[in-house]
């Protein structure tokens, strides 16, 4: 039954900089996908980082979309308006033993992985893996640990997670990875190691928010940049755990500058608002990004 309902598709910006062409292709690419299929096209306000994110930049990515003669179906959900729904997620996979706080900073991480060079693991993304080992103190010393020394981040406790029962993990891919990946993906969730789940700040990480997002959005159709293809693995363990339902991925092709490089938010020149003001149309950007109706 529920494969015959009208798709629905999101665009999940993080207002933490200006919108460049990368995020006017995703935005088109969602907005005629959910057009085509009579689906629908909703907006995600992607903003738990509630230091680096701010209202003004918030409201020039409405701005910027609208612009480009994008509509989205419902008001906006905006993430840091539901902490409460990522706390609820995160109590539950804490009710199950696989979260552990981890008290590891960044500069602490590094001396702890610098004997090792580069034989030390690291994420599909290029980071290394957690080499705390508070995953395997008791819980009562962990818990002391927290009132002791209150800043952590909550991880996952991968080994645990991926028990044997929800192996083997898939899932349907409708565009394709970075090497050309498509059809149905076997997902490696091990290779990220313990993800961060919740960190320090907010009760959530970008993983568990954007899986309780969309299945809180009734997200059918996940497009996004190839760049997110390898966390995929992480999203449908998560789904799999929280028992959430599993959208197909449609992973689409990054926009590059001209040396072939992704194109990056701190790059003010290339930023949708820089080119209108320099007198770009919206048919400009969308031949510039190869952007045919
Ligand atoms: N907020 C993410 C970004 O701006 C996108 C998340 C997603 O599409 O899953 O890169």
């Amino acid at each position: 039954m529920t494969d015959r309902m009208p798709p629905v598709f999101r665009f999940a910006p993080s207002p933490n900089g200006l919108l460049h062409l990368g995020h006017a292709y995703s935005a088109l690419l969602n907005f005629q996908m959910a057009q085509k299929s009579s689906g629908t096209f909703l907006l995600r306000i992607e903003d738990i980082d509630t230091e680096r994110c701010r209202p003004e930049l918030e409201a020039q990515m409405l701005h910027d979309l609208e612009w480009l003669g994008i509509e989205w179906d419902a008001e906006p959900r905006r993430q840091s308006d539901h902490f409460d729904d990522y706390a609820d997620a995160l109590a539950k996979l804490e009710a199950k033993g696989i979260i552990y706080p981890a008290f590891m900073s960044r500069s602490e991480i590094r001396r702890a992985i610098e004997p090792w060079g580069i034989s030390w693991q690291t994420d599909p993304d290029g980071v290394p893996l957690y080499p705390g080992e508070e995953r395997d103190l008791p819980l009562e010393q962990t818990a002391r640990m927290v009132t002791e020394r209150e800043r952590h981040t909550k991880r996952l406790h991968m080994g645990k997670a991926c028990a044997a029962p929800l192996l083997p993990l898939s899932w349907q891919e409708n565009g394709a990875g970075p090497d050309g990946e498509t059809g149905v993906i076997t997902a490696r969730p091990e290779a990220w190691g313990d993800v961060v789940i919740a960190r320090s700040d907010t009760p959530t990480s970008y993983h568990l928010a954007v899986v309780v997002d969309d299945a809180l959005q009734g997200v059918t159709t996940v497009v996004r940049g190839q760049d997110l293809f390898h966390s995929t693995s992480v999203h449908r363990l998560l789904q799999t755990l929280l028992e959430l339902p599993e959208p197909a991925y449609h992973h689409h092709r990054l926009i590059t500058d001209e040396n072939g490089n992704k194109l990056s938010k701190s790059r003010g020149d290339i930023s949708l608002k820089a080119m209108r003001e320099a007198g770009k149309s919206p048919d400009d950007i969308k031949r510039m990004i190869g952007f045919h109706e």
